[in-house]
């Protein structure tokens, strides 16, 4: 009787394990082709400077529509490191962002760029040597590119990753802590870092001005960062109230849908200063 039941629990689990694989391997070879078939696309996101309301930078962010259908980062980004096509996906994100703009800028239009970096990507044979290979392709200077990274990449053995990282900024890059205050690297942990910018996460910004917590916990970030001679970045923006707060906390630069949402490159050439085009006439 137990043997009947082990047996069956046996092959309950077997199943699991059955449907498990078949779903992984049936994503990854979806992906696989959503590479080969350029299902993928680029939005970017403006940046502002919250005293000037001027666009500082675009970050790219990955789209994928499968079909019809529109597949969010978070369902794809994670199948996407596990089955390393992260580092292809990544390398043309990379490439064609820089080149992309770089165009806006030979418009006479100064903004930078934020990527996203994964830890797979970082730790990629050449990553360092890419980096450096999409720059000087699309001839965006080095100090217009920030690289984002969250905490949780750079807390445990991340030796490696902080030195390839350390390497780039040598290069000019500049570097991110992205989605900052969730993870567990926070205040110590940034003055070994060599880190030009934080972005509080929007679950902090989402507060302002509703939660008093939330709302001194932002002031307390914004205050770190701008004593740490650091530029703050905050995400999520959504109402007017918040965009208010921020200014007057100090907070260098904004990101949110109250300031602009995620866009084509099309949608980006429509945002472009018109003063480009008094200087050509
Ligand atoms: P993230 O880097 O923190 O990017 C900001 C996310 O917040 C984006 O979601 C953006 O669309 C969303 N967002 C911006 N403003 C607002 C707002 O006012 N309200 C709300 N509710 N959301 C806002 P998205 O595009 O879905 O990306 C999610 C995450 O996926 C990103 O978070 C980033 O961690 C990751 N990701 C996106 N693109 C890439 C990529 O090319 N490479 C890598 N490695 N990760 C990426
Ligand atoms: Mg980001
Ligand atoms: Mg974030
Ligand atoms: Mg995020």
């Amino acid at each position: 009787r137990a043997k009947e039941l082990g047996g069956r629990r046996v092959e309950v689990f077997a199943t699991h394990m059955h449907a498990d694989v078949l779903r992984r391997l049936e994503i990854a070879s979806d992906l696989q082709r959503a590479l080969l078939e350029n299902q993928f696309a680029i939005e970017y996101q403006p940046v502002v400077d919250l005293a000037t309301s001027q666009v500082t930078a675009v970050e790219a962010l990955v789209r994928w529509w499968r079909g019809s259908t529109f597949v969010p980062p978070e369902q794809f980004l994670g199948p996407a490191e596990d089955t390393g096509i992260i580092v292809p996906l990544s390398e043309w994100i990379l490439r064609e962002a820089c080149r992309e703009v770089a165009a806006w800028r030979a418009s006479s239009w100064d903004i930078g760029l934020a990527l996203n970096l994964s830890a797979r990507q970082i730790m990629a044979p050449r990553f360092v040597e890419t980096v450096a290979e999409a720059l000087s392709e699309s001839g965006l200077p080095a100090s217009k590119l920030t690289l984002e990274v969250i905490e949780e990449m750079l807390v445990e053995d991340a030796g490696e990753m902080i030195s390839r990282l350390s390497e780039l900024r040598t290069l000019g890059v500049r570097l991110a802590i992205d989605d900052f205050g969730t993870g567990y690297a926070s205040l110590a942990f940034l003055r070994q870092l060599p880190v030009d910018m934080i972005k509080i996460d929007p679950s902090f910004v989402s507060g302002l001005g509703r939660d008093d917590t939330l709302t001194l916990l932002t002031k307390t970030i914004v205050q770190l960062g701008n004593d740490l001679g650091l530029i703050v970045v905050a995400e999520g923006i959504e109402r007017p109230e918040q965009l208010d707060l921020l200014r007057k906390m100090g907070c260098t630069r904004g990101q949110g849908y109250l300031v602009a949402r995620p866009m084509t490159a099309r949608g980006v050439d429509s945002l472009m200063p018109s003063t480009t085009l008094q200087n050509t006439a």
